[in-house]
């Protein structure tokens, strides 16, 4: 769908993938005005399928659209273009447990110049590419960098936007992380470089306590993460669980501490594409250390298996979060 200034949105198509035609002085390739969603179509028992909290993702899409000067894409017709493309053929809808139809919905800008300010013009596209099971061989922890020498986002900046920037500011610390034998990073804020703020793809659960006692904890939205739709249904379903939710500024001194004495059972990550993921391990330029025995917890697990179990339709929905396509 093309937006043009005066116009508004128009020209809806379908289309067969395929490359775009860019010219040289398209401004997106020179100041990044672009920004992005990520989402999953689920195979239901019943043999249709639905897509999670397709209408969260269109808000948090707005909202990037704001930080960036772009336009404001209608809710229903983000929701209704997601519906559109995965209805052409329903068939790439995997049928297999936590197999799904990824969905990425984007827009950038597409007026050609070489001036600083908002475009004129944009396109906004779907596009769909089956995703297998995130662990196929079954959840496996992570290892995590803390990184002190880059950050991410700073107040006022684009943290909370879905960006492509946020992205490419983030890749010399994956690189980091790797040639430190991480499997990720975990950044931190900006002025201090004390408090946890979400990994590279995902938002960060600390559990606290066990048995009848226990209380998840998540970073706070400051606008400098990404208020990610995964964290927010967590949220939701631990108190339904039973659980204590926290939203709080957390320190890697408290993380090290907690794990140290005790306090602190379990860390996993959240976000749409691996659904929940234990931290098995941590390192820095400082420390070093193991999260409770380093293996997947009972809380992950169970907050795993209960979002899963929702999203591929073996559980209730409550929360009307699964829209289906009819
Ligand atoms: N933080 C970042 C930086 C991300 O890219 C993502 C993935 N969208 C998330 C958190 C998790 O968000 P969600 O649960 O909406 O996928």
């Amino acid at each position: 769908i093309k937006w043009t200034e005066g116009r508004g949105w128009h020209d809806a198509q379908l289309q067969p993938y395929a490359p775009l035609q860019i010219d040289p002085a398209n401004m997106t390739l020179h100041y990044a005005q672009t920004i992005f969603e990520g989402l999953k179509a689920y195979r239901q028992p019943d043999g249709s399928v639905a897509t999670f909290r397709p209408d969260a993702n269109a808000r948090r899409f707005q909202r990037s659209a704001h930080r960036l000067a772009m336009p404001e894409l209608p809710v229903e017709t983000f929701v209704e273009a997601c519906d559109l493309l995965v209805s052409t053929d329903r068939e790439w809808v995997p049928s297999q447990g936590e197999q799904s139809l990824y969905l990425r919905p984007f827009m950038f800008a597409t007026e050609v110049g070489l001036g600083v300010r908002p475009s004129n013009e944009y396109l906004f596209m779907v596009i769909a590419s089956p995703a297998g099971a995130y662990f196929p061989q079954g959840v496996k922890p992570v290892s995590v960098w803390l990184s002190e020498e880059y950050v991410r986002a700073a107040p006022g900046g684009m943290g909370e936007a879905k960006t492509g920037g946020n992205y490419a500011a983030s890749l010399v610390a994956q690189a980091e992380a790797a040639a430190q034998g991480c499997d990720q990073v975990v950044w931190l804020d900006a002025l201090e470089r004390r408090y946890i703020e979400e990994m590279g793809g995902m938002n960060l659960y600390l559990v606290r306590g066990t048995g009848d006692d226990v209380t998840i904890v998540t970073p706070q939205l400051t606008g400098t993460l990404l208020p990610g739709i995964t964290r927010d249904s967590l949220l939701r379903i631990a108190e339904d669980l039973g659980y204590g939710t926290e939203e709080a500024r957390v320190s890697t001194d408290d993380w090290q501490s907690g794990d140290a004495d005790g306090t602190l059972t379990e860390v996993f990550a959240c976000g749409t594409a691996a659904v929940i993921t234990p931290v098995g391990h941590v390192k820095s330029a400082r420390a070093e250390w193991t999260v409770g025995d380093g293996e997947t917890g009972p809380v992950t697990k169970r907050l795993r298996d209960a979002l899963l179990a929702i999203q591929t339709g073996q559980a209730p929905d409550p929360y009307a979060w699964m829209h289906r396509l009819t």
